[in-house]
């Protein structure tokens, strides 16, 4: 069954070895609309064999090396297909992630400059000439693709977080087998029907999606994949750590978050209520640097707080689909009743809820909607400041001094992304320096960007995505020192 119209869902199932899976599958799973419950198209549920048919495929498709400038040509192509398609991704975004329209086109347009980075700057990764000539001969470093690559995605958003690795394997000349989550594979899919027109060789980029933990055992064993690019959640990074282990694969692991959001009585409270906003509500709070713990020096708090439930109690749930709506549904029912317990946790232990904090009764036909909440009186121990909650709720902490809010900030084993609002220079300078969290914004709740590098620190994770060291993630040096 297949409810979605879109000329990039002709086909709803899986891409190995330059083809779509032929034949009805054994067993499917249904792809379902967070918003209201209802099944948009039912996909093949697929397992091992599958996953090693594809990575096969990958690994003859390796041996056969793409020169750079056709390389680049896909990219580019790649890069206008998808902003020529903006639109129609953009509703097949929203359909299985629930999030409204104009963030979903937003995100094809950020997949799209991915693909334009790489293909602008791949020349950077041409061969190089040491030139200090050690011992009297000429050394060049050659980036050679670095193998079958595995790149697995989660679904808060279902093209962009394909298109920080893609670009970047291609550009090495990597072969892929791609695993997108279970909950968004569509976006996905759609992707593979624009790469399919590419004409590109077959085993080039493989799809496959359905059981995690047989697939996953595939990619992590496999003596072809060389390297696995997830990105995801901390428990599951540390499961692909321990499965690769007697492999010894290289990981790139882009992981879970906590970020605290820190606002000093100097800062220009207003530009930081209105920088809040869509970092933390973008996909219903649900993506890695959104914040989780807002930190607000106490003399500001009041104001602050006003400020705050001012443009939260404007913020309208609904359907991403209609004009208006600025925050969608939940992705699923885990992820709905970990927000509830959170909130009633917080409000258990003395918080008080400023806006929303209790859900309507669910429909039995209805999605995953969780107002917009802004909490007050929260302290450090509270489920909803320990743990990535990964819903729209924003939890307001006070603190007194520098040195405290920083030592309290740190206080996660998380380390992606933290946001630093101060008036101060050298306080922005210091409290920066002292943040263990790959991505700090100061006075600016802007996230990752194609052109720099973004990536985690502590268990948040290891390796880059964007920038220059992004595009070498997927590239092994090869040195050779030539003698007369
Ligand atoms: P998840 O449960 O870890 O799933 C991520 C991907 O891993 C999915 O494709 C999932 O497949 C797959 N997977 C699950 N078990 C597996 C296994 N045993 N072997 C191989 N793959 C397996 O994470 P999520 O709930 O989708 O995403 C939310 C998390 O991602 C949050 O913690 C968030 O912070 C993090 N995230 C991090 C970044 C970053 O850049 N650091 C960006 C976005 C999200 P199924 O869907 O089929 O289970």
């Amino acid at each position: 069954m297949n409810a979605m119209k879109s000329s990039l869902l002709e086909h709803t199932t899986a891409y190995i070895d330059g083809s779509w899976l032929e034949g009805p599958p054994k067993k499917t799973f249904p792809v379902v609309n967070p918003f209201d419950g209802k099944v948009l198209a039912e996909v093949p549920h697929l397992g091992a064999d599958e996953a090693r048919r594809a990575v096969e495929a990958a690994a003859r498709a390796l041996e056969t090396p793409t020169p750079l400038a056709r390389r680049r040509d896909w990219l580019l192509r790649l890069s206008e297909q998808l902003l020529s398609h903006r639109d129609e991704l953009g509703e097949i975004i929203t359909l299985e992630n629930g999030k409204p329209l104009s963030e979903a086109r937003g995100e094809v347009e950020y997949a799209a400059g991915f693909f334009r980075y790489a293909a602008d700057h791949i020349d950077a990764l041409r061969p190089r000439r040491v030139e200090d000539r050690p011992r009297d001969h000429d050394w060049m470093v050659h980036f050679r693709p670095a193998g079958v690559a595995a790149l697995i995605t989660p679904w808060n958003f279902p093209l962009a977080m394909l298109a920080k690795k893609l670009p970047a394997a291609l550009a090495a000349d990597c072969s892929v087998v791609v695993k997108p989550a279970e909950a968004t594979p569509l976006s996905a899919i759609a992707l593979f029907a624009i790469l399919d027109g590419l004409e590109m060789p077959a085993g080039k980029v493989n799809l496959v999606f359905g059981d995690p933990a047989e697939i996953g055992g595939v990619l992590c064993s496999h003596p072809a994949v060389r390297l696995i690019s997830f990105t995801g959640s901390t428990e599951v990074g540390r499961l692909l750590i321990a499965n690769t282990a007697p492999h010894v694969k290289r990981l790139s692991l882009e992981l879970g978050g906590n970020a605290p959001f820190i606002v000093f009585a100097d800062a220009d409270l207003e530009a930081a209520a209105d920088h809040l906003i869509p970092n933390k509500f973008r996909c219903s709070g649900q993506t890695c640097v959104c914040t989780n713990r807002v930190y607000i020096q106490r003399e500001a708090a009041p104001p602050f707080l006003d400020l705050v439930v001012e443009r939260v109690s404007r913020l309208k749930a609904g359907n991403g689909l209609e004009e208006g709506t600025h925050v969608g549904p939940l992705i699923d029912q885990a992820g709905f009743d970990k927000v509830s317990r959170h909130v009633r946790n917080a409000l258990a232990g003395g918080a008080r809820a400023l806006v929303g904090g209790e859900a309507p009764p669910r429909k039995s036909d209805g999605g995953w909607l969780f107002p917009p909440t802004v909490l007050s009186s929260v302290t450090d121990d509270m489920h909803c400041v320990k743990e990535e909650t990964f819903g729209p709720i924003v939890p307001v902490i006070e603190f007194e001094d520098e040195s405290e809010v920083v030592r309290r900030a740190n206080g996660t084993e998380f380390g992606l992304a933290a946001y630093v609002f101060t008036g101060d220079e050298k306080r922005a300078e210091r409290v920066i320096r002292s943040l263990h969290f790959g991505h700090v914004g100061w006075n600016t709740g802007t996230g990752p960007t194609p052109e720099a590098p973004f990536g985690g620190m502590k268990q948040s994770g290891f390796g880059r995505e964007g920038g220059l060291e992004g595009l070498f993630e997927f590239t092994e040096a090869q040195t050779v020192p030539r003698g007369k």
